[in-house]
């Protein structure tokens, strides 16, 4: 039903469709700031003209996404690809659910930040990022998973960016974009009073203090300037974990800056290090320098917020199959 579904167009192009026809389904969000139906229109039609067989999931709320995949792969065990068009918390939904399912997650970025999509260097324009869905663009990539039960494809993090991240609303990120996260990470940084954080790497004994923590599996933060985790590697079966264990405001500006040269790790004040054993990330309720310290902590993972503190992150080898360039 599919091929003959296919083969109204030309001769030529039924034989190209038998050649690929993968069965795909796109996955979007169509309130998301970036998407809209002709968007949605050109990217199905780009995928037809290029040989892959299509169905469409639309989410129009945050976790109906990874709800509506999770039924639709109990009903279709010969789904091929799926195809995330949106940011990075749409690809956070499709992960949760295609993690260890071996089915490739393609992504056409159209989010706010496209964090990932930049990191990874995945083409804006919408024919250049369906040229990556070849077989040899498959990479077998690790995940990081929070508490036995969230994955994350990039990072998770407690400090200051929390603040800034719960301080955004869908309004102002569809209306103002990347300044609404610029706008709100100077502010939380300027008024945020530090919490501490213990942060413990359970196989290898270390224990350290501080006031910002990332556990990240790629290099980036939000830009790929911000070369937060600058030894990262996306299939190395380690996380990469930076904590800033300073809370004055002045070494924080000099560590933010110095990740831009790669050069805060090697500061004082700032703990690297490169781990596949179990990471605890837990409040230091004993320290009373600030009644801010009495609220519990959140963490955000790929850039939403997910939990409280205290979490136990690990890396989850091998987990996901994704195209890459
Ligand atoms: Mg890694």
């Amino acid at each position: 039903m599919h091929l003959f579904k296919c083969s109204f167009n030309s001769r030529n192009k039924l034989n190209y469709h038998k050649k690929i026809m993968a069965k795909t389904l796109l996955l979007y969000n169509i309130l998301s700031s970036g998407i809209n139906a002709r968007i949605i229109k050109k990217v199905s039609d780009v995928l037809k003209n290029r040989g892959f067989f299509i169905e469409k999931i639309e989410t129009s709320k945050v976790g109906e996404a990874a709800e509506k995949l999770k039924n639709y792969l109990n009903d279709n065990k010969d789904l091929e690809m799926v195809v995330a068009v949106g940011g990075d918390g749409i690809i956070n939904e499709a992960i949760n659910v295609l993690a260890y399912t071996k089915i490739p997650l393609g992504i056409i970025p159209r989010g706010t930040g496209n964090a990932f999509a930049k990191d990874r260097k995945i083409p804006f324009y919408i024919k250049k990022a369906v040229d990556v869905f070849k077989k040899e663009n498959i990479r077998e990539i690790d995940l990081g998973i929070i508490n036995d039960e969230k994955y994350f494809l990039m990072m998770c993090s407690c400090g200051f960016d929390v603040k800034a991240l719960s301080a955004l609303n869908p309004n102002l990120k569809k209306k103002f974009k990347i300044l609404a996260y610029i706008y709100h990470g100077f502010k939380a940084f300027f008024t945020y009073k530090p919490v501490e954080v213990i942060l413990r790497i359970t196989d290898e004994k270390v224990l350290c203090k501080g006031y910002f923590c990332i556990v990240s599996n790629v290099r980036s933060y939000g830009f790929p300037m911000a070369q937060i985790a600058p030894d990262a590697t996306i299939d190395d079966g380690v996380l990469d974990i930076c904590m800033f264990m300073s809370r004055d405001k002045l070494s924080s500006i000099a560590n933010i800056l110095a990740i831009f040269v790669k050069m805060h790790i090697n500061f004082k004040n700032v703990f690297y290090s490169r781990t596949a054993a179990e990471v605890i990330i837990e409040q230091d309720f004993t320290e009373d320098f600030n009644s801010d310290n009495k609220v519990p902590l959140r963490v955000q993972a790929d850039g939403d917020i997910y939990c409280n503190l205290p979490v136990k992150i690990k890396v989850a080898k091998k987990a996901l199959n994704i195209f890459l360039p």
